[in-house]
Formats: C-alpha cells, sequence, structure tokens
C-alpha cells in the first residue's frame, strides 16, 4: 500500500458521510504537510464545492470530461496544500457528460500530487464503478447500520470486479454505547477496519459554514477521529513527497492562489477498461 496515491471514497448507500471523509482526509493530510487533490465524481449529485465554499457555477469537473476546461481550469485552491476538482449540480450538466475521460484526469492529477481522493457517488451506475477501477485503492465508507452495512458489499463486490483494491472500512456517524461491535461489521465484510469517526453534530455545522471539520471545530470529536485516521493512515502510505520533489521545479504553484501547474501527464496511464465496468455492473444488478 505505500505506494498508493489515487484513493476512492465509496459507498454503496448514500448520505453515509463520503464527502465529509474525503474533505476531512484530505484537509488533516494537508495540514500535515502532503500536497493533496480532491475530486467530486459524484458526476449525478455533485455537493462536494459547498463543503469547501466553492461556487459550482464556475468551471467544473463536468467541463473538462465535456472538452471544454483543462484539468487546471477547473481546480481551485481551498487551502494550504489541498485543491479541489468540483463537479456541477445542475441536472442538465449532468446529461451532457460522460465519465470516460476521468482516468486522464486522475493521471494528471497522480503526476502532480502526493495525494487524491475521489468522491464517489452512491449505487452501482457506469460513473460510480468506473474511479472504483482507476484508484489504487478504495475506501469503503459505511455508518454501523445495517443496510449501510449491507450495500457496502457490493462497493466491495464491484472494485474487485473491476481489477481494483479496497484498503479497508471506515465507520462514520458511530454511537458506541449503541451499536454493534465495530470489529464485527469490518470482520464480515472481511475489510481491515481503518477507521471509525464518532457521529458529531459539528459536521453537520461544518456543511453548512462550508468549512471542514478539521479546521472549523478541531478538538470535536469527529475532527479528532479523522486526525487520527490519517495518522494511522500515514504508517501505510507514507509515499515521498512531491513537494519536495518539485521544490527546485517550481514554487510558484505554492505561493499563489491559483491552482497549481500540472507539469506532465503520467505515463503508467493506469485505465479502467469501459468494458471491464460495464460488465462488472452487470454482473452486480444480476447477483441481487
Ligand atoms: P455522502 O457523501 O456519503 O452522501 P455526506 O458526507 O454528505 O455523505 O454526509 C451526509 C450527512 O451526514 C451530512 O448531513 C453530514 O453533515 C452528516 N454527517 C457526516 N458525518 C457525520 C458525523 N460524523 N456526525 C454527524 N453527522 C455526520
Ligand atoms: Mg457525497
Amino acid at each position: 500500500m505505500s505506494q498508493d496515491t489515487v484513493y476512492a471514497i465509496a459507498s454503496g448507500k448514500g448520505g453515509v458521510g463520503k464527502t465529509t471523509t474525503t474533505v476531512n482526509l484530505g484537509t488533516a493530510l494537508a495540514q500535515a504537510g502532503k500536497r493533496v487533490a480532491i475530486v467530486d465524481t459524484d458526476l449525478g449529485m455533485a455537493n462536494l464545492a459547498g463543503f469547501v465554499s466553492l461556487s459550482p457555477d464556475s468551471t467544473t469537473l463536468h467541463d473538462v470530461l465535456a472538452g471544454d476546461a483543462s484539468v487546471q481550469e477547473a481546480t481551485y485552491r481551498v487551502a494550504d496544500n489541498i485543491v479541489a476538482l468540483p463537479s456541477n449540480t445542475e441536472l442538465s450538466k449532468y446529461a451532457e457528460t460522460s465519465p470516460e475521460g476521468l482516468s486522464e484526469v486522475v493521471s494528471e492529477l497522480r503526476s502532480t500530487f502526493d495525494f487524491v481522493f475521489l468522491d464517489v457517488g452512491a449505487g452501482v451506475s457506469h460513473e460510480t464503478v468506473l474511479p472504483l477501477g482507476l484508484a489504487d485503492a478504495v475506501i469503503v465508507v459505511s455508518t454501523p447500520e445495517p443496510a449501510a452495512v449491507h450495500d457496502s458489499k457490493k462497493t466491495i463486490d464491484l472494485t474487485q470486479q473491476t481489477g481494483g483494491k479496497v484498503a479497508g472500512l471506515v465507520l462514520t456517524r458511530t454511537r458506541p454505547e449503541t451499536d454493534v461491535s465495530y470489529e464485527e461489521i469490518a470482520a464480515r465484510l472481511d475489510l481491515p477496519l481503518l477507521g471509525t469517526i464518532p457521529e458529531d453534530p459539528a459536521a453537520r455545522e461544518s456543511v453548512y459554514a462550508g468549512t471542514p471539520l478539521v479546521v472549523k471545530n478541531p478538538r470535536g470529536p469527529a475532527a479528532v477521529a479523522y486526525r487520527q485516521l490519517v495518522s494511522d493512515l500515514a504508517e501505510t502510505i507514507t509515499g515521498p513527497s512531491k513537494t519536495q520533489q518539485k521544490s527546485t521545479e517550481s514554487t510558484e504553484a505554492e505561493a499563489s492562489d491559483s491552482p497549481p501547474e500540472t507539469t506532465r501527464l503520467s505515463d503508467d496511464g493506469q485505465e479502467a477498461a469501459h468494458d471491464d465496468v460495464s460488465s462488472a455492473i452487470t454482473e452486480a444488478e444480476t447477483d441481487r
């Protein structure tokens, strides 16, 4: 896992905390000095922009995928060391967009950032499954509720069918006094338990404020848990910092508010073949 750079944050059920996890994992890593990009690949129900006070009316990932904008034009600096690629929230934009170009976007980001987090849409559809195969590893997010845990199984199966790898499980909105054993849930899914994030009213408040929990309420239980998750993950994902690698090339991107320079397309060209993705969806659907 040491060379893993691109993580998909995924779930079967919606509303379990994927976007919250993407934003706070990314921000906590950025606070620890890593260069991070967070990407809203939830093309149908995009909402990452609001979590970090960006306006989805400007250039978004939808424009990049439609061939109307470069990755840089859709990349916004949200804080030190962290940029976001938001998606558009309008249904009409979604109808015009195909997710096929995502692998190129990911390759470009991979070459520039220490970590890339793909906030994946819930459910089983082409644009949901594609990022699972593009990521180096998938972090499955679920609440402890049986319905959410049950749906996680589909995300795990789909990841495996697209040739992807699951890093482990993050349980969110936990309530230790009433929940069943978290280790048992992870064992049932045959995944390592990467971390648990407790129920915290500050999570909702941070969305309204458009400010990540780890910034707005850094001492609250969820923010503490997200930082703990980052430090636990860091033990297994400590790759070389691209900040250090690039320091002789350019300091301009770090110093300005403009999007960081994307220097080259990755030549390892990891791509999820369309056919693999489609057949994975078909298999998952017939499994039901
Ligand atoms: P998803 O991206 O999976 O749809 P979100 O991250 O948007 O989920 O979270 C769904 C809702 O749950 C939001 O209202 C969010 O504020 C809330 N939420 C997420 N994590 C927590 C938490 N740890 N405690 C309380 N509420 C949370
Ligand atoms: Mg979301």
